[in-house]
């Protein structure tokens, strides 16, 4: 057997615990956060296993965190009883990054401090952020169901390197170790930590516990304790009441169950009854993750069954637009040993999800209406993915359409929504209109602009990937047709007036001549050639047939290798 044996962390771990240390010394306690966060995982994971082996429980059912401190080691202790870990699993846990999104992160990676560190925030630093405070940390543990034999001790002083050894652990669980560097004996105070604790993990299902606080006798004698309490209400944040629920406790929720360091923009919380019962508390955040287009993401929204976590799952709770949402569906219908399979066919979950959509659609036009600026930061962060929802949520187009928010040729900012092009449409004008291009600068100097300009009507200019898809879904908004401006013969409407049509009629004449030499010259290269008055400043525009691709979409599909 192999007793201790020393291996080298992932570079990518190396790295972060660099960044980490270096930039996130002004928010040291967060790791407290995250290490009960991850114990409070482990219990999770625990109960769904023990769902189908209840002997995983060992006849310790009662599942709680302790946090310990030793003035005198100068160590912090979290201890869990909940899944643990296997020495492979440690290996692999505890020495690399899994995540999705890892690669886009060190990318974007600056050097600038400040910048950086808003960046490992939002990518999460969990575990390893144990070593911004200490220089060495000692996790033992033995995962659910081993021999206590199988137990093991992982090792590191966040260099390089990590050991692990096997140890015998006759407890199951986890218990991290952390020897405090030099100068941060403030966690090493009882009260200090208490309120921490608190502040961080008041929202835990378990029980946190800790130490009892001295007592003193009749005689002023002081009377040590060895008795522990749980120091946060250990009920699962959502089961309470939403009066009971302040802001601080809802943002710290999200930061456990998003695994994100940033806060949200905004969240839902209800229970809902009817056909079926389920309590949803669901969060917009206020970044997109790094992971935002990664097909094989997996993490999104947890599902309970009555308290008991059953999975976490990206894809049958929300659908694919809305895949920015986080937090968790607790159902009380659904049997509790319902797998990926069973959810799969499932009607229930097509009703709860249905119904959670109509949630995130409400706060979302919550946002829009009375929150205008943190709406504005949603539609930058998350924008162009909710355009995916015009093509896939045929049941919500109307309401997603109206989210919408786009640049047009009077303004410069995506901000401006269907609803308010339309009031202002001009007299005569019965479509909206768009034009689709690489970039705004395009977009605007395109020559099919010309006559819109100076008829002083409104287009408006779609420039992100998503658009052509995006109008190919959308044809319509308010009983108003979305009309390209540059394909086929530009259709005007009430907008031409007889001036229009004489000034038209004059081009043709005119261009008689020359139109028959072009079409000689080009040959098959176009389909036609035509006289047209809309251009002031342009001798000539390139139109696509009416119902042909885009040029734009063209240049897409050719970039793509089509
Ligand atoms: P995350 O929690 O986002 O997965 P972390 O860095 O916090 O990332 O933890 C990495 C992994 O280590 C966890 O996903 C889990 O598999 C394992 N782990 C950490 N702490 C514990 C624990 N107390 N009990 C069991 N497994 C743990
Ligand atoms: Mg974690």
């Amino acid at each position: 057997s192999i007793a201790t044996e020393t291996l080298g962390f992932q570079t990518e771990v190396k790295q972060l615990l660099q960044l980490m240390i270096h930039s996130l010394y002004s928010n040291k306690e967060i790791f407290l956060r995250e290490l009960i966060s991850n114990a409070s995982d482990a219990a999770d994971k625990l109960r769904f296993e023990a769902i189908a082996k209840p002997e995983l429980y060992e006849n310790d059912g009662e599942l709680k965190i302790r946090v310990t401190l030793d003035k005198d080691a100068r160590t912090v202790t979290i201890a869990d009883n909940g899944i643990g870990m296997s020495r492979a699993e440690a290996i692999e846990h505890l020495g690399t990054i899994a995540k999705s999104g890892t690669r886009a992160f060190f990318d974007s990676l600056t050097g600038d401090a400040k910048q950086d560190t808003n960046l490992i925030g939002q990518f999460g630093v969990g575990f390893y952020s144990a070593f911004i405070v200490a220089d060495k940390v000692v996790v033992e543990s033995r995962r659910a169901g081993l021999p206590a034999s199988e137990g093991v001790r992982w090792e590191s002083e966040g260099q390089g390197e990590f050991s692990v050894s096997a140890i015998d652990k006759p407890g199951r669980g986890t218990e991290i170790v952390l020897h405090l560097k030099a100068g941060e004996d403030d966690f090493l105070d009882e009260w200090r930590v208490k309120s921490i604790v608190r502040k961080y993990s008041d929202h835990i299902s378990i029980p946190i516990e800790m130490k009892k606080g001295n007592s003193y006798g009749e005689n002023g004698e002081v009377i040590v304790s060895d008795e522990f309490e749980a120091v946060n209400q250990a009920s699962a944040l959502w089961t309470r009441s939403k009066n009971e629920i302040d802001d601080e406790q809802y943002k710290e929720f999200y930061k456990h169950v998003a695994h994100d360091f940033t806060e949200p923009l905004a969240w839902s919380h209800a229970r809902v009854e009817g056909r079926q019962e389920y309590t949803e508390l669901l969060y917009i955040p206020s970044r997109a993750p790094f992971d935002l287009y990664d097909r094989e993401r997996k993490q999104g929204i947890k599902l309970y069954v009555r308290r008991v976590f059953i999975m976490e799952d990206a894809e049958k709770l929300m659908p694919h637009y809305l895949r920015f949402v986080r937090g968790v569906i607790d159902s009380n219908d659904l049997p509790l040993n319902v797998s990926r399979e069973i959810l799969q066919e499932s009607r229930d979950i097509d009703t709860i999800r249905a119904g959670c959509v109509k949630k995130v659609l409400g706060v979302l036009e919550d946002l829009s209406a009375n929150q205008t600026e943190k709406y504005a930061t949603f539609w930058k962060e998350f924008g162009q993915v909710l355009k995916e929802g015009v093509g896939e949520d045929f049941a919500n187009k109307e309401r997603i359409a109206k989210l919408l928010r786009f640049a047009t040729t009077s303004s410069d900012e995506q901000t401006v929504s269907l609803a308010d092009y339309v009031a202002r449409m001009k007299e005569g004008q019965d479509k909206i209109y768009y034009i689709t291009a690489d970039t705004p600068a395009a977009a605007r100097h395109s020559p099919h602009l010309e006559v819109f300009r100076k008829k002083g009507v409104e287009v408006l200019l779609l420039t992100d990937r998503v658009d052509e898809w995006m109008v190919a879904h959308l044809t319509e908004f308010d009983g108003k047709a979305l009309v390209s401006v540059a394909k086929g013969a530009l259709d005007l409407g009430g907008l031409e007036d007889e001036a229009d049509k004489a000034a038209q009629q004059q081009a043709e004449e005119a261009a008689r001549p020359v139109i028959a030499k072009l079409k000689e010259a080009l040959g098959d290269k176009v389909a036609e050639v035509r006289a047209t008055a809309r251009l002031t400043d342009s001798p000539a525009c390139l139109v696509n047939p009416e119902h042909g691709m885009s040029a734009h979409l063209e240049r897409l599909l050719k970039s793509a290798g089509q």
